[in-house]
């Protein structure tokens, strides 16, 4: 396994990043999905935007969301605090293992 560093977790392929609206990680499968990437760990811009059902966590939602210049753009439809707000990428929260 590739560690990509930077603001993202597990494989480079399928990075791992922590979303502050959900308090949660989020995989990004932009290979399998279609979407560009722009190579940069630290200020990841993926096209377009993500859309993810959080039915396993915190009860049932949306996470929609642009990832631009390690941005993330909330949309509105998201179903957390965040919707429609823009926060940069956040470090992992302090944890050991998972790695
Ligand atoms: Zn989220």
């Amino acid at each position: 396994m590739i560690h990509p560093g930077g603001l993202f977790k597990g494989d480079l392929e399928e990075p791992c990043i922590f979303c502050p609206g959900c308090k949660d990680t989020h995989v990004l499968p932009w290979k399998r999905g279609g979407w560009t990437f722009n190579g940069d760990t630290l200020k990841p811009t993926f096209m377009p935007s993500f859309r993810l059902y959080q039915d396993s966590v915190k009860g049932s939602g949306l996470c929609h969301f642009i990832l631009t210049d390690g941005v993330i753009n909330f949309c509105t439809d998201s179903t957390h605090p965040l919707a429609g707000k823009s926060v940069p990428l956040p470090e992992f929260p302090d944890e050991t293992g998972d790695t």
